[in-house]
């Protein structure tokens, strides 16, 4: 039932992890997909070979979103390939211990910039896209950080915490133009983000007695709902924070 062929989506962080994910997605419905990663340009290179390979348009871009020229890159990028910017996904982000106590300006603005900036960037390019077609698909990743918070990751939980109140202001002020702008917010992924944590074979099975649907979760679950929101399904959903979190965070 979900048709994206024609559809351009621009997907930050989209070399790996639930980027990756949502890039195959997305193209597999489908849509012509511009990837945005930083640093790993044979991640990048790697998955739009192989999008090509299975018949989707993909290109990708290297640049850091926190910064306004990346992103204008990114945006530029995309529309020379493909036209119109119909659907765009801010996942790009990092997750870095610090504890309060210790934390530099350094590490505390390094998180702010790259998870929250590049947020305020990317969708206000966005919208600078949409508006005059009244027409788009804005979903933000947020994290069940940003609902409860985390400790010894105040600055993570803090970012997340403020692209919730990005997305249900930007549903406010963009619905009138026909841009739906949505979040998802999962829980524990397994993704080279958490691969560190994820080896201790105690604090996973920790993890998991926490999550009542006793896994945790693939770039794959997370990347589904994202599809949905960009969807023509989900054409009423807007200013929602979807849980993809295994029920460990009960929140509505
Ligand atoms: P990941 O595997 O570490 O991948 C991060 C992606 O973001 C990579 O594509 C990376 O590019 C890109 N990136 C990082 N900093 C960037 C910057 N300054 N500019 C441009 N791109 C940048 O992470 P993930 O686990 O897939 O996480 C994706 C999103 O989901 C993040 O926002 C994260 O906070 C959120 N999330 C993750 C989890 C989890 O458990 N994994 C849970 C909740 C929410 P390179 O490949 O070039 O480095």
């Amino acid at each position: 039932m979900i048709d994206l062929t024609g559809r351009t989506a621009i997907v930050t962080g989209g070399s790996r992890g639930i980027g990756r994910a949502v890039a195959r997605t997305l193209a597999s419905a489908g849509a012509n997909v511009a990837i945005g990663y930083h640093a790993n340009q044979r991640a990048a290179e790697s998955l739009v070979e192989e999008l090509r390979m299975a018949g989707a348009h993909a290109i990708a871009s290297a640049g850091d979103t926190s910064r306004r020229q990346s992103v204008e890159h990114l945006f530029e990028a995309a529309a020379a390939a493909f036209g119109a910017i119909d659907i765009v996904v801010a996942n790009a982000g990092i997750w870095r211990r610090a504890a309060i106590e210790s934390m530099t300006d350094e590490q505390w603005g390094e998180t702010i910039d790259t998870n929250l900036d590049s947020a305020f960037l990317i969708c206000q390019a966005a919208a600078r896209e949409m508006i005059p077609r009244r027409e788009g698909r804005i979903i933000l990743v947020s994290s069940t950080a940003g609902q409860r918070g985390e400790p010894y990751y105040s600055h993570y939980a803090a970012s997340k915490g403020a692209i919730i109140a990005l997305t249900k202001s930007l549903a406010a002020e963009l619905g009138r133009y026909n841009i739906r702008v949505n979040a998802v917010a999962p829980g524990w992924v397994i993704t080279d983000m958490t691969a560190d944590v994820m080896s201790d074979p105690g604090f996973r099975d920790a993890v998991i007695r926490h999550i009542p649907l006793g896994r945790i979760a693939t770039p794959e679950d997370v990347a589904g709902p994202i599809l949905f929101l960009a969807s023509q399904l989900a054409n009423h959903v807007h200013g929602e924070i979807l849980n993809v979190n295994g029920g460990s965070v009960l929140c509505g």
